[in-house]
């Protein structure tokens, strides 16, 4: 029998910029997104108040993994300005984890003992309804403002912080020469151990890990973990498994880290799948998080109670390392709490 020869996914080279095409390509009107998925008949759902307050963006890889025709699409339901998230809703506020009274200094939050997390860019490649930076671009809050000067004096001063990590936005927007110019600055830290970074980008955007990224990642002095954030088993394919599997030959420990979404996740199958499916490209659930109560996300909050049942229904059919941890952050708790 004659079988096509499968593609060298890992050893062809990874052009560096072609991402940075991707991303400018990114679909932004929210009329193009309901052609391209032939659903025009949803225009009158979708509301130019919310988009005008956070707008649309989605890169076209990601729109490519969503079914044609299918208004409840769970990647669809992550990135439309709906009408919904206009609607009042008490207890859903700007700041819903607590992040101002958490910072240190320009771009640094620290919450927890021995952890330092960099807002290192307000940027992101997509932009997801359920997000807080809906409401902070953080614009000028960010630990690269100042060429990471004084983020990396705070961390250096604190000789209590073991690890760093790189959030935002995403940090993996940043271009690999900035990147590397932050993890030179930290890297004469006695007291730092480990580096984590948090990023959607090997999902929605995988071509950005192209060979420079890779060859940075590799070359780091220290232990690096890469928490990809992934809610539905839908967002990966291809492109996706082959990005993963560049991070993990660059030496890099890959979790996924998900938000319980109503009308995304909220059932077993989605949730048993999207841990299956992470695992199968290499990447082991750590945290179902419950949504943080940020104004214009309430249509997607799941009860504690439902949550819970869910959760133990997932623990009852998966092996044990496959049951992410369910948690909720509260603002001035030690660490994220266990629901
Ligand atoms: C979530 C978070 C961390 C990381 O917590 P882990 O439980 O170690 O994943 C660290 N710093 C801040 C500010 C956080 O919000
Ligand atoms: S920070 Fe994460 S959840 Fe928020 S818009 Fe960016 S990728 Fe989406």
């Amino acid at each position: 029998m004659i079988t096509a020869a499968p593609e060298p996914r890992q050893s062809a080279p990874w052009p560096a910029l072609r991402w940075q095409q991707a991303w400018r390509d990114a679909v932004r009107d929210p009329r193009e997104l309901l052609a391209l998925l032939g659903l025009e008949t949803l225009a009158g759902r979708v509301s130019d108040e919310a988009a005008a307050q956070f707008p649309l963006r989605v890169p076209r890889g990601f729109v490519a993994r969503m079914r044609h025709g299918d208004p409840h699409d769970p990647l669809l339901r992550q990135v439309l300005p709906l009408d919904d998230e206009m609607r009042p809703a008490t207890g859903y506020g700007l700041d819903a984890v607590g992040d101002g009274a958490a910072r240190t200094g320009p771009g640094v939050i620290q919450k927890y003992r021995g952890r330092a997390l960099l807002v290192a860019t307000g940027s992101c490649a997509i932009n997801c309804r359920y997000c807080f930076r809906r409401h902070f671009p953080y614009s000028d809050e960010t630990a690269a403002r100042d060429g990471w000067r004084e983020a990396v004096a705070l961390i250096r001063a604190d000789t209590g912080v073991e690890e760093v990590l790189l959030s935002g936005g995403d940090p993996l927007s940043l271009s690999n020469a900035k990147l590397a110019e932050l993890t030179g600055a930290l890297a004469g830290i006695p007291h730092l151990r480990r580096l984590r970074i948090h990023s959607r980008l090997p999902v929605v955007l995988p071509e950005r890990i192209d060979d420079g990224l890779q060859a940075w990642l590799a070359g780091l002095p220290w232990p690096v973990t890469l928490v990809i954030h992934a809610n539905h088993a839908n967002e990966f394919d291809d492109t996706v498994d082959a990005a993963l599997g560049r991070l993990r030959g660059a030496g890099v420990h890959l979790l996924n880290q998900a938000v319980l979404l109503r009308g995304v996740n909220d059932d077993i199958e989605a949730l048993a799948d999207l841990s299956e499916r992470g695992f199968a490209a290499g990447v082991l659930p750590y945290y179902l998080h419950q949504l943080d109560r940020v104004a214009g996300s309430a249509h997607f909050e799941v009860d504690d109670a439902r949550a819970k049942t869910l959760h133990a229904a997932l623990a009852a059919r998966l092996s044990g390392y496959l049951v992410p941890r369910l948690v909720r952050e509260v603002a001035g708790d030690t660490g994220k709490r266990p629901l």
